[in-house]
């Protein structure tokens, strides 16, 4: 067909015929076939051999929404659970800026260099809305992710705080297993997340800074309290001075707080994590931690009160998904959702409704 711009009134333009384009993509190029999922009999294998690929597949099946998935990864860990336990774990928090990807760098070639191995997980429930999470990058950790002996995850990122948090707790099982005997769980020092770390590690580092003003400032009192251990960053150079200020302010802040259920008292040190000074000290308080509650039997309690909370906090959340999860409710949710917005229903009366619906035929609702 003639193209309109040659008509005679766009004098001086012809616009000729093009020629056809070659396919955008390599024709030779075979399309990638999708690996094969392994059995669990094959993944926990390869776990319990230290396999590398292994242990990142079944993390990623924890990770996963899919209830297949779902599945599998509950088989995996059941099957993992009896060769798990034997490490210490460590949660480390601290608001951004404090230094954690730095010392958590610095940390890990310290305890790597002791033999052993060390896997970084990572809670960060506000990664779902930044989409990818910024705690437990690799690419933060310069050193450590050159290390063979290290196992670096970022936080998953779906879903709710509680459900980040399960699935990095069930992703500790898998790194036990696979033989992993230092773990490090990091958080940002902000918000809630702290609660969630604290119940799944045997040790809470604190990291702080100095020289930021009011020191104690912004700083949540229930993190401080849950600390066994709080650091101040960055005490090199002209900051020195402040960053030992800092410390007898901590120090004298914790006499407030009643003596914790461990009956060990929180130790406050200095260090820097950039020029790595201090760095042996630190870890000589959390050898002493341990062997202090390893000793007194508190170590043993508090594993098994946290099984026992994840125990519960599963229950609960399986029972909430199954309310929310189900259609007539759902359907049942949207309408008297509208009505309570209009004023039609009061939202006691509402909810009494939908309760009802479900425990009456909760029975055959719930499957
Ligand atoms: P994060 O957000 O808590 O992970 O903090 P980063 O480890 O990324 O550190 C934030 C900034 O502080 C970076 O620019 C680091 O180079 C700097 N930094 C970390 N540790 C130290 C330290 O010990 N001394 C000094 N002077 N700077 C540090």
């Amino acid at each position: 067909m003639e193209h309109i711009e040659n008509d005679s009134q766009y004098n001086g333009l012809t616009v000729n015929q093009g020629v056809s384009q070659p396919p955008s993509v390599n024709p030779y190029l075979r399309r990638r076939r999708p690996r094969p999922m392994p059995t669990a009999g094959e993944l926990v294998e390869g776990i319990l051999k230290g396999d590398i690929t292994m242990l990142s597949r079944a993390v990623t099946l924890v990770e996963s929404l899919s209830s297949d998935h779902h599945a599998l990864a509950q088989e995996v860990i059941e099957k993992c659970l009896p060769h798990s336990g034997n490490s210490r774990r460590i949660g480390i928090t601290g608001v951004p800026g404090a230094g954690k990807s730095t010392s958590i760098d610095v940390f890990g070639l310290h305890v790597l260099r002791q033999g052993g191995k060390l896997a970084v997980l990572a809670i960060d429930p506000s990664s779902e809305r930044t989409k990818g999470s910024i705690l437990g990058d690799k690419t933060r950790m310069e050193k450590l992710s050159l290390e063979q002996n290290a196992f670096i995850r970022p936080s998953p990122s779906a879903g709710s705080l509680g459900g980040v948090a399960r699935k990095t707790r069930e992703t500790i099982v898998l790194c036990e297993a696979a033989g992993y005997d230092n773990i490090f769980v990091e958080t940002v020092g902000v918000g809630q997340s702290e609660t969630a770390v604290h119940s799944m590690v045997d040790f809470f580092l604190l990291i702080q800074l100095a020289g930021t003003g009011d020191e104690l400032q912004g700083i949540k009192r229930g993190i401080m309290e849950m600390a066994d251990g709080i650091v101040i960053n960055k005490a090199d150079g002209d900051n020195i001075p402040r960053a030992e200020l800092a410390k007898a302010q901590f120090t004298s802040a914790l006499h407030l707080f009643p003596t914790p259920e461990s009956g060990w008292t929180p130790e406050v040190l200095t260090y820097s994590g950039y020029y790595e000074l201090g760095i042996e000290m630190v870890w000589n308080m959390i050898d002493r931690y341990f062997n202090f509650v390893k000793a007194n039997g508190y170590f043993e309690y508090k594993r098994s009160k946290q099984a026992r909370y994840w125990m519960y906090e599963t229950i609960d959340s399986e029972l909430r998904a199954n309310f929310y999860r189900n259609p007539e409710i759902e359907a049942m949710l949207a309408d008297r959702e509208k009505q309570v917005l209009d004023n039609r229903l009061s939202s006691f009366i509402a909810a009494r409704q939908v309760l009802d619906t479900y425990f009456n035929r909760g029975n055959n609702l719930g499957k």
